[in-house]
């Protein structure tokens, strides 16, 4: 089996982690950020590797590589998701990780950040196998993670399922119950009200703020999704309730559009019947997932991988507005001509903080012992998420610079201020 290989990477594609750094620099050039500080936020805290051995469902033992990075700690407990898919390299986890500190530091929320990584194929593996899985994964991981240490959630190939095995897992190890380590569990075990639909939203109420900004109509404007997952197809749902005609759509299987908007609803509905799959969707005909990036849209949501706008097809994007629900899906490479074409990026530390807000009010009304109302949820995620993103504009209006930069202005003077006072060795 060829669990153990690194995929070799794909040609033209940027390394997550270098993408990261390149932006990373240059607000810290920006900002003046002295060689000290740039040193120490740079560097990720803690980088753990740990040989997953798990029997699987045909009695033989397989041994999976598994990965938790800390990035950083200065703003309270590293917080950040867990990612399950073959592609995961330790690279990708380090930016992932990264990301997540800046994602914390630009909505204001006190977590550093961090990142997880199995490499398998969860699409082909048993429940069982999962379990057993995660269940090693967690067990390996125990010192590292804990409600004031590092707290996890989910990412690409996890879910619920997933949070609350490794909920039970840590809190056996501990004696007790212990569900604040980890959120993005399901509501009996302690999830929040809104917390799956809270990248979605996250990333609707960007792409409205964004487009109050730029004099948009969300009743005039159409917009394309690429993935429809759980960030995605939240995101559409939300933005077809606001008036938006979202003419397409895609998940790994294919591309699909319709001139006169895809009935959102129906298409979700066609996946939780189809194995979580697009494939064979009728309500919009076929496209490549090409022509879903490069259509004549007014927004693009990239909501499913990295590096899938690049400097290859940047130039070829026709709409004025791009709201990043994944993270990293812009190399650091095609910025640039976005910038010089006008199109303006919401980037994915901003756009896709919904999710890690709610986890945030998750972990939160796990310590209070307390449930509050999916209402409360979404007006208070709201209004961070509208306060966030009026600071970043002013921020990049402050400086002449992209809401990418801005954005990483922000977190990093937040990050940097906040590591002085703490001081190191
Ligand atoms: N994996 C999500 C992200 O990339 C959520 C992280 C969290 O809730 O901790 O933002």
């Amino acid at each position: 089996m060829s669990y153990y290989i690194e995929p070799a990477p794909i040609k033209d594609k940027e390394n997550p982690f270098e993408s990261m750094m390149f932006r990373f620099d240059e607000a810290a050039r920006i900002i003046g950020l002295d060689d000290e500080v740039y040193n120490v936020l740079k560097s990720p805290a803690r980088q753990v590797i740990v040989s997953l051995p798990v029997t699987m469902d045909n009695g033989k033992i397989e041994v999976f590589t598994g990965y938790r990075v800390v990035h950083s700690t200065v703003l309270g407990p590293s917080k950040g998701g867990i990612r399950y898919d073959m592609d995961v390299t330790l690279d990708e986890v380090k930016a992932l990780a990264a990301w997540m500190t800046w994602k914390c530091a630009v909505v204001d929320i006190p977590y550093g950040g961090a990142k997880g990584g199995i490499i398998c194929n969860p699409r082909k593996m048993s429940a069982g196998e999962l379990e057993r899985l995660t269940r090693a994964y967690t067990s390996a991981l125990v010192d590292v993670f804990g409600p004031d240490r590092d707290i996890p959630a989910p990412d690409m190939g996890t879910g619920p399922r997933e949070m609350a095995w490794i909920m039970d897992e840590f809190s056996k190890a501990q004696g007790k119950t212990v569900n604040a380590v980890i959120t993005g569990k399901p509501l009996v075990l302690g999830g929040s009200l809104g917390r799956t639909e809270a990248t979605g939203r996250g990333v609707m109420i960007s792409a409205m703020s964004a487009m109050s900004k730029m004099n948009m109509n969300p009743i005039k404007s159409t917009c394309a999704i690429q993935g429809f997952g759980n960030v995605g197809s939240h995101a559409a749902i939300l933005l077809a309730s606001r008036g938006l005609k979202v003419c397409g759509i895609s998940d790994h299987t294919g591309a699909f559009w319709n001139d006169n908007g895809i009935d959102v609803e129906a298409a979700v509905q066609y996946r939780l019947e189809n194995n979580g799959l697009l494939e064979g969707f009728t309500g919009a005909e076929r496209i490549s997932n090409d022509e879903l990036l490069e259509a004549k849209v007014d927004i693009l949501v990239p909501a499913a991988i990295e590096d899938v706008i690049t400097k290859n097809n940047a130039h070829r994007i026709k709409a004025k507005l791009i709201v990043e629900g994944a993270n990293g899906p812009t190399g650091a490479k095609a910025d640039k001509i976005l910038y010089d074409n006008e199109i303006t990026v919401v980037p994915d530390i901003l756009a896709n903080a919904g999710g890690v807000t709610v986890s945030y009010f998750e972990w939160i009304q796990n310590r209070l012992g307390y449930k509050w109302t999916a209402e409360r949820v979404n007006r208070r995620s709201d209004r961070i998420m509208k306060s966030a993103f009026e600071k970043v504009h002013q921020t990049a209006v402050k400086y002449d610079i992209s809401y990418r930069l801005a954005a990483y202005v922000i977190a990093i003077q937040k990050v940097a201020d906040t590591y002085r006072y703490r001081g190191g060795y």
